[in-house]
């Protein structure tokens, strides 16, 4: 059973199935409003309701198990137990302008099975649901209020812990709605990272309520073969549906804003050499983004795979600036706690300090 568990919404609609839809938007207001700390605390719901929901609804779906924070203190990971215990994990970095970006995870595992990311390895347990993803915000909110010496501003969001969220994008649609309402992230501030689940994000052009947020595509590849070696779902003519995409993306939703990014990650011998640069310039040039973010390989347990040289790394970059593209490198924060890119799965490394 990969379902998520149901939502607060729709426990409340069981239990209170003729309550005006106002109820329910005063009840997630509740949710993200910092001075109220439980059912106790929403006083405009009568007390008899009250005691019901206490009983009934938890008021966070899902609770800290570990907290870990890296040596440098920038980054720090919390292992969460949802409704049903099982555990996933969330993870809060600094960002440039000190402020927070919170890393959030969308599935228990993934089935996708990229051969580089411990997330992949785990195979998929299930999905969240848009509380469990919704609430990994309000769970940092309360960590950064309890330690008022940090930056208390959490001003992105990136769907890049575990999972796959094109698989569970009901769920990831609510979670953004859910932040768009009732917290003081804009859409831009968000970022869904995706393997390129070409149905679905297809099916993003014509959704109505597909909140305009940004699209990151994992690319990891300019070439369907050798791309389908390390990112097995890899459809049928992968590379021209997804251009073909990127261009349908641009004439709805286009502005620069809402650009399309590609992350690449870098893998030694793999991925990383020259020729793979210059195919990456070419096929890049037949789509509308605007922008590569390489991603230096972070290393997994039981995975042979070696990081890119520094100077393998520059001179792939420079092939694409060359060639007028607009190129960034993914700084790597967290990696003494296994809270870096593609490291999520669930181990707790001895590096760090546990702080909770
Ligand atoms: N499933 C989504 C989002 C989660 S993965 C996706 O694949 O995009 C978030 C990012 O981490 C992706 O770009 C992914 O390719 C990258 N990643 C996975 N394993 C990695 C690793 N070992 N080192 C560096 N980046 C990795
Ligand atoms: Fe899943 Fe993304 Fe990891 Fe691939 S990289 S296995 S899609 S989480």
């Amino acid at each position: 059973m990969t379902e998520a568990p149901p939502n607060r919404h729709d426990l409340f609609l069981a239990l209170f199935p003729s309550e005006p839809t106002f109820r329910l938007d005063q009840i997630e207001k509740a949710y993200f409003t910092e001075s109220m700390t439980g059912w106790d605390s929403v006083t405009t719901l009568s007390k008899d309701m009250r005691e019901v929901l206490e009983k009934e609804i938890p008021w966070m779906s899902c609770t800290p198990v570990t907290t870990l924070s890296s040596a440098a203190g920038d980054t720090h990971k919390v292992v969460l137990s949802g409704i049903d215990e099982e555990m996933f994990e969330s993870v809060l970095m600094i960002n440039r302008r000190d402020q927070w970006t919170i890393c959030v995870s969308s599935q228990i595992g993934c089935a996708m099975g990229c051969t580089f990311c411990a997330t992949g390895m785990m195979g998929l347990k299930r999905s969240l649901s848009s509380d469990e993803i919704a609430d990994q915000y309000r769970f940092w909110k309360q960590f950064l209020s309890e330690r008022p010496e940090l930056p208390q501003r959490i001003s992105n969001v990136v769907f890049m812990g575990m999972g796959e969220p094109l698989v569970n994008v009901e769920n990831v649609k609510k979670a953004i709605h859910t932040w768009l309402d009732h917290t003081d992230l804009g859409p831009t501030k968000v970022t869904v990272s995706t393997v390129g689940v070409l149905p679905v994000l297809e099916g993003i052009l014509t959704d109505p309520d597909w909140p305009p947020v940004r699209i990151a595509i994992s690319l990891h590849s300019p070439e369907e073969e050798s791309r389908r070696k390390i990112v097995p779902t890899t459809a049928p003519n992968f590379h021209k549906r997804l251009a073909k995409w990127t261009h349908d993306y641009q004439e709805i939703h286009g502005n620069r804003r809402h650009h399309v990014t590609f992350e690449y990650t870098l893998i030694s011998g793999v991925n990383d050499n020259e020729d793979e640069a210059k195919l990456l310039v070419k096929f890049v040039k037949t789509t509308s983004a605007v922008k590569v973010n390489v991603i230096p390989l972070n290393l997994v347990e039981g995975k042979d795979y070696t990081a890119s040289s520094r100077e393998g790394i520059e001179k792939f970059k420079a092939v694409l600036l060359n060639a007028g593209i607009d190129v960034t490198e993914r700084k790597t924060m967290g990696r003494d706690i296994a809270a870096a890119c593609g490291q999520l799965a669930l181990t707790i490394k001895s590096g760090g300090k546990v702080v909770g």
